[in-house]
């Protein structure tokens, strides 16, 4: 149980901000002829820049810099109310239950991990070949589906999955928003679909949460995973929300100190706490990681979000046309035109490799983007019609090769000047 502090002039540790804005915003770096340039930074979908509301929240926490839990301090019974105050305004901002476990992680691939820790044994589940291998990879007998034709056939090749699954529990695990091609699943539909077979969908929303409201309840999402580093919250914490069954059942997920209620037999029995997130939180937490991402929640749920959309589309729709103009430079979509998407495009330029696009976007522009596979290495080939046996041991990490693209994404701060000069120097790389 977390105990009770009784915190008498608390600073605040978190703070809502009507327009957000990011840190940093028009920093100069480098170019290769030895001049330097405003950075343009398209790079959100890997880590997104910090908040300055989020930078507010840390620096009015160090002051009171403690461990959680444990301590009886003053400075350790602020910070164990801050980070148990940023339970529940993630739990808000999620749309999640009262009843939901909402366990802090080190980010979307620890919390799916987690999950496939924690799912009973024998369970069935249906995952796309489209997923981030955060998603795709963690689970012992999965079920995997080939990219779909459209979001409709997605809805019915997961029905149809499902209803072939064998006896026992079954889940789905999809993902709000690619982060390959920004486009956003029919997660309701999917929702409706799982529920109607009595599986669990569990959604990775990594790539949504930067850029669109969740409300788990009104979805029927039974978990949802995310990243704090890609929710302008750059401190390395993430989260998984969800059901509380299957966690408290499993065995924690780290074993140590915290997770366990009492240790006795001189270490030969320990008996586990029930609460899943006591359970699955053993060890020192990223008590800033965590402070940062409730601030960043407290910041975008604050702008209603409308505004963000609005612009947001305002410029993914001056880029993408920007690209469509532009010969010999092709935007990799799953589903074409006329389905919803997020800030993020994938193309590739004829005649370059993405890399030396990424290497002289950087070196000439001052743009910062991606090149490789993104870490969803058969979702990105699917794109290019590249065969898999060319990527055998190809490389290691999440990219590499020639057969890769360049991603650009991006969120608040970006301007119209990065869009005009991203879409300039692609004409002129391309040309
Ligand atoms: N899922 C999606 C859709 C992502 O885009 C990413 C990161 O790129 C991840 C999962 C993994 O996130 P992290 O590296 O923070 O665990």
């Amino acid at each position: 149980a977390v105990p009770v502090a009784r915190v008498t002039t608390a600073p605040p540790v978190t703070s809502a901000a009507v327009e957000p804005q990011v840190v940093g915003a028009g920093a100069l770096v480098p170019l290769d002829d030895g001049g330097s340039v405003s950075y343009a930074n398209f790079d959100y979908a890997a880590s997104a820049p910090c908040l300055e509301a989020v930078q507010e929240a840390i620096t009015r926490a160090l002051p009171y810099y403690s461990s959680v839990h444990r301590g009886a301090g003053y400075a350790s019974q602020v910070t164990t109310e801050a980070y148990e105050k940023a339970r529940e305004t993630v739990r808000t901002f999620l749309g999640a239950w009262e009843r939901d476990a909402v366990v802090f992680t080190r980010n979307t691939t620890d919390a799916m991990n987690l999950l496939a820790h924690a799912v009973p044994a024998g369970t069935t589940v249906v995952v796309f070949e489209t997923e981030h291998h955060a998603t795709l990879l963690p689970w012992k007998r999965a079920v995997r589906l080939p990219a779909p034709a459209s979001p409709l056939e997605a809805v019915s090749a997961a029905d149809r999955a499902l209803a072939e699954a064998p006896a026992g529990p079954r889940l789905l695990v999809v993902t709000a928003a690619s982060n390959v091609t920004g486009e956003l699943w029919p997660i309701a539909e999917l929702a409706q679909v799982a529920r109607r077979h009595g599986a669990r969908i569990a959604v990775d929303a990594a790539q949504l949460v930067p850029h669109r409201p969740l409300d788990m309840r009104a979805l029927g999402l039974d978990y949802v995973a995310f990243s704090g580093h890609k929710l302008y919250a750059p401190f390395g914490a993430g989260v998984l929300a969800g059901r509380a069954d299957w966690l408290r059942a499993a065995e924690p997920y780290l074993k140590g100190g915290g997770a366990s209620a009492s240790v006795v037999d001189h270490g030969d029995t320990a008996h586990w706490a029930k609460s899943p997130e006591t359970r699955h939180e053993a060890g020192t937490p990223n008590v800033l990681g965590v402070i940062a991402i409730a601030a960043a929640c407290e910041a975008l749920a604050g702008t209603g979000w409308d505004s963000l959309v609005r612009e947001e589309e305002r410029l993914l729709a001056r880029l993408r046309q920007g690209i469509a103009a532009i010969p010999g430079v092709r935007e990799l979509t799953l589903w074409g035109e006329g389905n919803a998407r997020v800030g993020i495009v994938s193309l590739v330029v004829d005649g370059w490799s993405a890399r030396d696009v990424a290497l002289r976007l950087s070196g000439e522009y001052g743009i910062g983007v991606r090149d490789g596979k993104f870490c969803a290495h058969p979702f990105v080939r699917h794109l290019l019609g590249a065969p898999e046996t060319a990527q055998r041991n190809a490389g290691g990490g999440c990219g590499g090769g020639q057969d890769s693209a360049v991603r650009a994404s991006f969120g608040i701060g970006t301007t119209d000047e990065h869009v005009d000069r991203l879409l300039e120097a692609l004409a002129c790389i391309a040309g």
